[in-house]
């Protein structure tokens, strides 16, 4: 089994499902005490935030690429930026270590084309939403992707950050969300990219009219699998 490296805390409500989805995927397949051979590193969100909001990408690239060397040193064999947002910095990432990196959008993209996908939502926050480093990813796997209006894009972005983010888990924000995968049905959509790894925490397959595809469960899942060779 290969050891994984988790780049977390972005935030960090959401880096406890990849340890829960990694392990829980190693205990079904191996059964027993069997369990995933994890290194965290578990990085400081409000620093990482702060160069999202004054454009310093290439800043936060450092903190990733740092955090990456470091897991490769403690013996990661492959490593997930655990946000969608980050993967802006993936390649700055990538270049900084030898051993490979999960890219989010190619797992989700491949379980979209398993599915036979060719219209998709997604929901994520406003630089996943509106930015080509992620959505092109979708484009490039011929998918056609469709975002919230500007004011939908706004109250998703701010439910991410202000509340999912912090642990808040709000049942009219829970609606919102419901009301807005409705509307992108309506405009054509097949089914909705969870591209933010804390709306998993919020939506459920319950709550959406569109086929969920949630970020989080599958690039832990992508992890456990190749950690295994599968
Ligand atoms: N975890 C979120 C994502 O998947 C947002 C937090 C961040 O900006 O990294 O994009």
């Amino acid at each position: 089994m290969k050891t994984i490296g988790l780049i977390g805390g972005m935030s960090w409500e959401s880096t406890i499902p990849y340890y829960s989805i990694i392990n829980e995927y190693i205990k079904k397949k191996l059964g027993g005490l069997h369990s995933a051979r994890i290194v965290l590193y578990s990085v400081e969100f409000d620093e990482i935030e702060k160069c999202q909001s004054s454009g310093e990408w290439e800043r936060s690239g450092e903190i990733l690429a740092d955090a990456a060397h470091k897991l490769e040193l403690a013996g990661a064999e492959l490593i997930l930026i655990c946000t969608n947002t980050m993967h802006k910095v993936f390649r700055q990432v990538q270049s900084a270590v030898s051993v490979p990196l999960i890219h989010i959008a190619e797992a989700t993209a491949d379980e979209l084309a398993k599915e036979r996908i060719n219209s998709v939502a997604l929901l994520g926050t406003k630089y996943t939403m509106t930015q080509d480093f992620y959505k092109q990813k979708l484009i490039d796997y011929g998918l056609n992707v469709l975002i919230p209006n500007d004011d939908d894009m706004e109250v998703v972005n701010n439910v991410i950050y202000n509340e999912l983010c912090v642990g808040i888990i709000n049942d009219k924000s829970r609606k919102e969300f419901s009301r807005i995968i409705s509307q992108l049905k309506e405009r054509g959509a097949e089914a909705v990219i969870l591209g933010c790894t804390e709306i998993g925490l919020l939506i459920h397959q319950k709550d959406s009219k569109l086929k969920i595809f949630d970020t989080t469960e599958i690039h832990a899942k992508a992890a456990a699998i190749m950690s295994l060779g599968e």
